[in-house]
């Protein structure tokens, strides 16, 4: 818990959030600022600043956050049309929040990247 971490201040219930779902290792939530009619972020309980700072023994932890994503897509319908896993590390890809996740968006045509 980094108390001055917007996510870990969701997480503790603090700040509300849509939280869609929780398991002793993750939550997800509705992003705020949706960029796609489906727009959910998977996140770690943990704090952890960046998918940089993820270390050996935090392999299966990201396994889960995409096993979770891929279970979250099935149930927003979202899963045969197709969907897009993101995961900003850092300034220049855009990251904003420190605070490791994982951004599900999906329900409409996304594009190439870059
Ligand atoms: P990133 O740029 O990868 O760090 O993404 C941060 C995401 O968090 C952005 O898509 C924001 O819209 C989202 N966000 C920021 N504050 C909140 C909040 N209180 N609840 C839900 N999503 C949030
Ligand atoms: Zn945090």
């Amino acid at each position: 818990m980094n108390k001055d971490c917007i996510f870990c201040r969701i997480i503790s219930g603090e700040i509300q959030s849509d939280i869609l779902y929780q398991d002793e290792e993750v939550i997800a939530i509705r992003d705020i600022n949706p960029q796609a009619p489906t727009h959910l972020l998977v996140l770690p309980r943990s704090h952890i600043s960046s998918l940089a700072d993820v270390g050996a023994d935090q392999k299966q932890l990201l396994g889960h956050l995409v096993h979770v994503a891929n279970e979250l897509a099935k149930r927003e319908g979202i899963a045969d049309k197709g969907y897009r896993l993101v995961i900003n590390c850092g300034v220049e890809a855009g990251q904003e929040v420190p605070h490791l996740h994982l951004h599900l968006l999906g329900g409409r045509s996304l594009g190439k990247l870059g």
